[in-house]
């Protein structure tokens, strides 16, 4: 009983904590991580088993610390001149490149060098490939005036309501944006943890919509991209290649190097997509993905550049999968359970079923791009693993404390049956010879039953010895043990009571029997006498079948006597 309420009080502990939990959002909050978490495995697993090969035709010219300090030892001066990259893009151009972008900002001008920015301007207005970045950011207005931006909007999606919106930007040289209109933002998303899973198609600025740099470019590209399904905040989730170098890196130096005639450099440009981008850490453009503690932000863009490109976003089931999925996980849980009598099977096979349903997920992702929840729909299974075995136990318990009742009483008296009787004397003559307490044992017979039975029928004899059952069990103690010894002999196994003890309750119960009238069929009435012998332990023997033997022969010489007595 208390076992049960213990359990019924857990239950309602875990569901009050999971009720507040959930309402309160601090519940929302960890499982979003901890499925955050199970995304980030399943990728790590993925790019180790070399299953997903990136676009070999993106690479990167990579600012590394190499090429940093190159610069500084060269040009004294960081960042690099605008004439040279002006100069290194004249380089890759010659070679017939796709796409040339920079994950680089040219913010203002540089120390009054105009005829570096120049330069750099008039090579945006040469070539109508090359990309550059900016960035949206929240800095106050009294810091910065919000610019007007004159650049192209794109159309949003539908159904992205919830848009990342930016009150300013950072300005970067006029030049360049009155030569091209080849600007991207970029701005990353990033979750609670601060990992970079996901990165925006576009943000609103002005109440006009943006491009990222990587789908401005990947739309320029492909002209339709497929598969794009941006989540309500116009974000897609990336589908990682490997760690940081995946992509072939080529150190800025000896492009620049290329570039002055200097150094010759054994690479073709031709068709690829070259990405600028700071590599060193120094340069502090690094980012932890799920992947990689430190990423450069270059080899995001173009990871993503080449999600869009080969349509390999990861897309999120939508919720009702997740819940379908957890309810489906939580049936098969139950029929374990229900249906495997072993609970460590039960446990077994359950954890099986979980184990298949995350190799599940992990396929899905690997070749339909598919997240599906594993955190949820297994807490939910196994939520429903634990109700199932704390029914399931009720259930027993309840069935054994049924089949207990059943073997140990009789069903006519409702008194303790002959074997509990034998079982209970034994116990207390045990207790008895060791702890040295009293116990005593009366026998009961009720007097002239055959001639009652004959008189008035074997229903009113069966409800007369109901009523006797009962009124010896209402007239002795709690602890005392009343039991149907057989036909209409009954007895009572008094612990911690002495032979005289025992005596006076038993003329106590004579009377009290004599003295009652008691309800026959056909509502008539009449009176009974009972006949008892009393025995103890000590004085009448030490083992229960002695102290018997003494109690019967009390009763036989009780009934010689007269009967409605006590011996
Ligand atoms: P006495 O004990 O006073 O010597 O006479 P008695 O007639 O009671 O004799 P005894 O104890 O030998 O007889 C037992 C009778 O009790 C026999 C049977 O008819 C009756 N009896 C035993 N069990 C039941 C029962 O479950 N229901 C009914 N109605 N009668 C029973
Ligand atoms: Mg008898
Ligand atoms: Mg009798």
């Amino acid at each position: 009983m208390l076992k049960k309420i213990l359990y019924i009080l857990w239950v309602s502990v875990f569901l009050i904590l999971l009720f507040f939990g959930i309402k309160n959002g601090g519940m929302m909050n960890f499982l979003d991580i901890m499925e955050n978490r199970t995304f980030d495995i399943r990728q790590s697993i993925l790019i180790n088993s070399h299953s997903r090969k990136h676009n070999p035709d993106i690479v990167i010219a990579a600012i590394d610390d190499a090429s940093y300090e190159y610069i500084l030892d060269n040009y004294g001066e960081w960042p690099l001149r605008r004439d040279v990259y002006a100069k290194v893009v004249d380089y890759i151009e010659s070679q017939s490149p796709k796409t040339i972008a920079f994950d680089l900002m040219f913010v203002r001008s540089m120390k009054s060098d105009t005829a570096s920015d120049n330069a750099l301007i008039n090579m945006f207005k040469k070539y109508d490939n090359v990309y550059t970045a900016m960035n949206l950011d929240n800095q106050p207005e009294d810091l910065r005036k919000p610019p007007i931006l004159t650049l192209p909007s794109v159309m949003p999606y539908p159904d992205t309501d919830k848009t990342v919106e930016y009150s300013n930007c950072r300005i970067i040289l006029q030049g360049i944006l009155d030569a091209t209109s080849n600007v991207g933002m970029i701005n990353v998303s990033r979750s609670n943890d601060g990992v970079l899973r996901r990165m925006p198609l576009y943000l609103k600025y002005q109440d006009k919509y943006y491009a990222q740099l990587g789908y401005l470019i990947a739309n320029k590209l492909s002209g339709s991209l497929k598969n794009v399904r941006p989540d309500n905040e116009a974000s897609v989730t990336l589908n990682w290649y490997g760690p940081a170098e995946t992509f072939e890196n080529i150190p800025l130096y000896k492009l620049i190097k290329a570039a002055e005639g200097k150094e010759k450099l054994d690479y073709d440009f031709s068709n690829k997509i070259v990405y600028f981008g700071a590599t060193a850490a120094s340069l502090f453009d690094i980012k932890t993905v799920p992947v990689d503690k430190v990423y450069p932000g270059v080899e995001v863009q173009a990871t993503y550049v080449n999600n869009l490109l080969d349509g390999s976003l990861i897309h999120k089931v939508p919720v009702w999968v997740d819940v379908f999925a957890g309810i489906l996980l939580a049936l098969l849980t139950v029929l374990c359970v229900l249906k495997i009598t072993s609970m460590p099977v039960a446990l077994g096979s359950s954890i099986t079923i979980y184990t298949l349903y995350i190799m599940f997920t992990y396929y899905a992702m690997q070749f339909r791009y598919l997240w599906f929840g594993i955190i949820s729909p297994i807490i939910f299974a196994f939520f429903a693993f634990v109700i199932t075995v704390i029914i399931k136990y009720l259930i027993k318990s309840r069935d054994f404390d049924q089949q207990y009742k059943l073997a140990t009483t009789d069903g006519l008296t409702e008194l303790y049956n002959h074997r509990y009787f034998q079982e209970q004397l034994q116990v207390q003559v045990n207790h008895s010879a060791r702890y040295g307490m009293p116990v005593s044992l009366i026998i009961i017979d009720i007097d002239f039953f055959k001639k009652f039975n004959d008189m008035f029928g074997h229903q009113s004899g069966d409800a007369v010895l109901r009523q006797v059952a009962f009124t010896l069990k209402k007239n002795v103690r709690l602890t005392d043990i009343v039991c149907r010894y057989g036909g209409e002999e009954m007895s009572i196994i008094l612990p911690n009571t002495k032979y005289d003890e025992a005596v006076n309750i038993a003329k106590k119960l004579c009377t009290i029997v004599s003295s009652k009238s008691f309800k026959l069929t056909n509502s008539r009435e009449s009176n009974v006498t009972i006949s008892l012998g009393v025995a103890s332990f000590g004085e009448d023997g030490e083992t229960p079948a002695k102290i018997i033997e003494s109690a019967d022969k009390r009763l036989y010489n009780a009934k010689e006597n007269g009967r409605n007595r006590v011996n």
